[in-house]
């Protein structure tokens, strides 16, 4: 180790990365001991459940996995790529593959389990990073048959298609689900089976896991309350009927804002920037400034579903445009 101490006594980046290329930054057999690597590595990642409150709700994040949506400069059409691959070393992150999480959420609220947005379940579409839903729900002491409601953002594959199973069963049999019917109808409209891109594939992945629940699908309306404590807001423009939801508890209100942002840093920067899986992406970008607008003047925290684990931050204004800042966890 004595490369990396230079002559004043403290730490001197040449010579530490000197040192690291000598010794090999992995299997440094030159340390002292040799103490590395005596245990196997053990795979595996984050527990994936994150529990806070929101005044007397006791909330808990569950993750559902990463979804793998290839170049974030693809995901981007209209921005320009050297500004998308700009933010994106400013964040250390790659350009290619742009990881984006999901972050579900179960509100033990008002003696009921309420769920919100299912995961993308088993299907491959994103990668093989999703479909942890369930497990995670597990390792949070929680079973799919407590969950009294489900209410849905919008009806993309990450976020409906966990509700049945490789059998077609019900995963939450007994949820009652509550969405918006302008993307119920969008999404399991059976005309849209011969539509050109993506469409058809989200559309019959729709169709295969809300047409089971049909019988107890509640509409959700712009304003109404749709539990107690749960506050439906449109917000149109990712999917036609995408919906964001308010939170209170007393004095406490959280946002969830769903899918009107996708990610935290490029999209905080360039709120205008439109998104490739927008079903009308103009009208997203104004969606989002709006949402943005009101959650800074509120002060109102947030869940973003994509933001990185636990996902819940503030959002500042920055300029003419916003910064997100990650709320530190708690433990307890
Ligand atoms: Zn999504």
């Amino acid at each position: 180790m004595e490369h990396i101490n230079n002559a004043r006594g403290g730490l001197d980046r040449r010579s530490l990365l000197a040192g690291i290329g000598a010794a090999g930054l992995i299997g440094a057999t030159g340390l002292p001991g040799g103490a590395l690597a005596k245990a196997p590595q053990l795979g595996g990642t984050i527990p994936g459940w994150y529990r806070f409150r929101i005044g007397e709700i006791e909330a808990t994040i569950i993750s559902d996995g990463l979804l793998n949506l290839g170049s974030a400069t693809a995901q981007f059409p209209d921005a320009p790529a050297d500004d998308v691959t700009a933010i994106m070393r400013a964040e250390f992150l790659p350009v290619e593959p742009m990881m984006l999480e999901q972050n579900c959420m179960i509100l033990n609220i008002n003696e009921r389990v309420v769920l919100l947005d299912s995961g993308m379940g088993a299907d491959p579409m994103f990668g093989d990073g999703a479909g942890r839903l369930l497990a995670n729900i597990a390792a949070a002491g929680i079973t799919p048959d407590q969950v009294d409601d489900i209410v849905l953002t919008h009806a993309h594959p990450d976020h409906c298609w966990g509700l049945v199973d490789a059998n077609d069963g019900l995963v939450f049999g007994n949820a009652q689900i509550h969405m918006s019917q302008g993307d119920f109808d969008f999404w399991t409209d059976e005309g849209k089976l011969s539509a050109e891109g993506f469409i058809p594939a989200f559309v019959a992945g729709a169709r295969r896991n809300l047409l089971p629940y049909r019988d107890r699908i509640h509409f959700v309306e712009d304003g109404k309350e749709v539990l107690t404590g749960i506050t439906a807001i449109a917000t149109p423009g990712h999917s036609v009927g995408h919906t964001s939801y308010v939170i209170n508890s007393g004095d406490h209100s959280f946002l969830n804002v769903g899918d009107v942002c996708h990610h935290y840093a490029l999209l905080f920067q360039n709120p205008e920037w439109e998104f490739a899986f927008d079903s009308d992406p103009a009208q997203a970008a104004q969606t989002r400034l709006k949402l943005f607008d009101m959650a800074a003047t509120d002060g109102l925290p947030m869940i973003g579903y994509h933001f990185p684990f636990p996902a819940l931050g503030n959002i500042r204004r920055a300029g003419s445009a916003y910064e997100y800042i990650p709320i530190p966890i708690t433990h307890g």
